[in-house]
């Protein structure tokens, strides 16, 4: 499997960072090794000295697939949940400035938290999904999937163009803004709505 990530997916995030808009979908890669599931404990990185987190949509690829259409994208997930992109961003913005490519900030172990799936309900409202991000019981991060500047199904339809989907796929679907710094003992919890489908300890 492999972890599909999408930068810079809503325009408040791209502002905070000082990026422009992108005309067409930012994305990058997570190896297998990056995937941490919830209530594991995740060790903070030795080589970065400002770690931040962001909370994102996450999304299961349940069907293999190359060029799928927009309109029929629906049909190429069928979970969805919450995770956190965690970032070097110390490290990111030295590689961002030498035009470097961005894994070792982006890709390390256990840096794509992933919380527990649930199932894509046909009548789940694909452009009106909510979620939270709380550090140490503190509302830090809430987004909107009707806030993104690529929607879910425009989204799959690109990476598609570019890579394979295969079953097991994780597509991480950008952040919005209030991202941030998080030290060894925080408590971050996100939400899909109303449930808590992600905890993690940072040790
Ligand atoms: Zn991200």
């Amino acid at each position: 499997m492999k972890i599909i990530c999408v930068g810079r997916n809503y325009a408040d995030h791209a502002k905070e960072l000082g990026n422009d808009i992108p005309d067409e979908p930012v994305i990058f890669m997570k190896p297998k090794s990056a995937l941490l599931q919830s209530h594991t404990p995740f060790y903070y990185p030795e080589f970065s000295n400002e770690l931040h987190y962001e909370c994102e949509l996450v999304l299961r690829v349940c069907k293999n697939g190359k060029y799928i259409q927009e309109r029929h994208a629906s049909n190429y997930y069928n979970g969805i949940t919450v995770g956190i992109d965690f970032t070097a961003r110390d490290i990111q913005d030295e590689l961002k400035k030498k035009g470097l490519p961005w894994e070792k900030a982006k890709a390390f172990d256990n840096s794509a938290a992933v919380g527990k799936f649930i199932d894509v309900t046909p009548a789940m409202n694909r452009k009106n999904i909510g979620f939270t991000f709380y550090k140490n019981k503190e509302l830090v991060q809430t987004g909107n999937s009707g806030n993104m500047i690529f929607s879910i199904d425009a989204l799959i339809a690109n990476i598609s163009n570019y890579f394979s989907l295969n079953i097991g796929d994780l597509i991480f679907t950008g952040t919005p803004a209030g991202v941030g710094e998080c030290v060894v003992g925080d408590i971050l919890e996100a939400f899909l709505e109303k449930d808590n489908l992600l905890t993690v300890e940072v040790k």
